[in-house]
């Protein structure tokens, strides 16, 4: 049990103006897992205030020192890596079989590569009678999902703090323990007063207020396409710059010469994990009709042979979902599936064995036609739609119609044939035959997906001014 009553401001815990506390449940054992503040308005302003104040002097810090201070930071995080995956898992329910790699190491991965970027901010670019300089944007504001918390958190944070900008960070309501641990890391490290700040509590009141921020420069923010609408819209008087990162609904292209049995499970597996809980998920896989019966067989088995159950065993392929709404969402989702003649081939329940926990067998639905809804929307659970086509210009056209383009993969026995078709999918990532995600590589959605990237040099982009002195 964690229990914080204060946040993280001007680098100090203090006491929230918001009042109340609001509980984190364990979604495996639906008990108390930890208590976080309620923060309100004044808590925001409060944390925009420090950030703001902060700013001057952390922007003008020779690139070398905010460098120090991140190799500070992702040692703290390796020294308390298991800490940090066993808060995540109890927050969310991940099985610890995935949460230590999948939701730490990553991370910690991605912010070592910002100890080497952050001197891309000395580089100036002479062009004509000009010098182009690179600045830190100023305030930004982050809020936050809950399905890969500290991935999101860092996604944001370790280019933020390599530019010279000062942060507010507002996590998800379902799971903020992890942004706790990680503030109680960033005073181990002596990180400058109000670089950092941590202010929990609901989107619409402490979400919106920074959003609104007249003295917030940027909002970053991950998480529906809705409420990201809602970010924007908020954030547009004030003209701030709007980083969005949204849903998705992303295809998987199965050629008819693929090797079926690797592609077919490689997209169970892809959906499956963190029980169907993530952005880019496969969700939707096109299968030639020649090979389609096939495909069918191949996908039924590899979904029965995951293991469900209790997140701390480490046999458990899927953990519940993260809270009894999104299991309400997911289990409307798939009555709806069957209401529009999908073939529902396996799950779709709750599981029978399991007493307690916002379980959902992992589902699986045949001859989906690409217009229903469920393959239009995004489900965000352990849900998988098996669409059918007959030639690959079908193929496309079936990958492409969508609200969505956050993510795509090809599997084709060829090289240079699964490369054609990955540059015609309007999406901003694709994984050819497996491949694996990759940290130094932009991150980010087409379409209904966002506008933002993360990750990367690209991701330092995001939190850049630039700056044209004529000489
Ligand atoms: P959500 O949109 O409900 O909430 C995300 C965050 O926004 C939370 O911190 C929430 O408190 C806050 N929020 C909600 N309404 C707000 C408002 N009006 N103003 C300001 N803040 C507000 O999303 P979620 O259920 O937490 O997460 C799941 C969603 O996130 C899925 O759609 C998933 O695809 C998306 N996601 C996208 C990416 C990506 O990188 N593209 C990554 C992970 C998750």
């Amino acid at each position: 049990m964690r229990e914080y009553s204060r946040l993280f401001i001007d680098g100090s815990w203090q006491v929230p103006s918001g009042r109340g506390l609001a509980e984190v449940i364990d979604p495996a054992s639906e008990t108390v897992a930890g208590r976080v503040p309620l923060g309100d308005e004044h808590d925001v302003n409060r944390a925009v205030a420090a950030a703001r104040q902060a700013f001057a002097d952390w922007s003008r810090s020779p690139s070398s020192v905010r460098a120090t201070f991140i190799q500070a930071l992702v040692a703290q995080l390796k020294m308390r890596a298991e800490e940090m995956a066993s808060v995540i898992t109890t927050e969310l329910g991940m099985p610890v079989q995935w949460c230590r790699s999948v939701q730490v190491d990553g991370p910690i991965a991605g912010l070592e590569q910002y100890i080497e970027l952050a001197g891309l901010m000395d580089e100036v670019r002479e062009v004509g009678n000009s010098l182009v300089y690179r600045e830190a944007v100023g305030v930004c504001a982050f809020i936050n999902p809950w399905n890969y918390p500290l991935h999101q958190l860092i996604g944001k944070l370790a280019p933020a703090l390599a530019a010279g900008c000062t942060v507010v960070v507002k996590p998800s309501q379902e799971t903020p323990l992890h942004a706790f641990l990680l503030a109680e890391m960033i005073e181990a490290i002596g990180l400058p007063p109000g670089v950092f700040n941590l202010v929990s509590g609901p989107g619409a009141k402490v979400g919106e207020a920074l959003a609104r921020h007249p003295q917030v420069d940027m909002v970053s923010f991950t998480g529906s396409t809705g409420a990201g609408v809602r970010v924007a819209q908020a954030a547009a008087p004030t003209v701030k710059r709007v980083c969005l990162e949204l849903g998705g609904k992303s295809p998987l292209l199965i050629s008819a010469d693929a090797d079926l049995q690797a592609a077919v499970r490689y997209g169970v597996q892809d959906v499956m994990i963190n029980s169907g809980q993530t952005c880019t998920a496969l969700t939707r896989m096109l299968l030639p009709t020649s090979r389609y019966a096939e495909a069918v067989e191949i996908a039924l088995a590899e979904t029965r042979s995951l293991t469900m159950g209790d997140p701390l065993d480490p046999a458990s392929f899927l953990g519940p979902m993260c809270s009894a709404s999104q299991r309400r969402t997911v289990l409307d989702y798939v009555r709806v599936g069957q209401e529009e003649g999908a073939r529902l081939l396996c799950g779709g329940q709750a599981p029978t064995d399991l007493e307690r926990g916002f379980y959902v067998q992992p589902t699986l639905f045949a001859d989906v036609d690409n217009r229903m809804r469920i393959a239009q929307e995004e489900i965000f659970g352990p849900v998988l739609c098996l669409i059918p086509y007959q030639d690959e210009a079908q193929a496309i056209a079936l990958a492409n119609d969508s609200p969505f383009g956050l993510s795509s993969a090809v599997w084709a026995a060829d090289r240079q044939h699964a490369m054609a078709l990955a540059r015609q999918l309007r999406a901003g990532q694709c994984f050819l035959n497996g491949a694996a995600f990759n940290y130094q590589a932009p991150f980010g959605g087409y379409k209904q997906s966002g506008n933002g990237r993360e990750w990367g040099e690209e991701g330092l982009a995001e939190f850049v001014e630039i700056k044209a002195v004529q000489l």
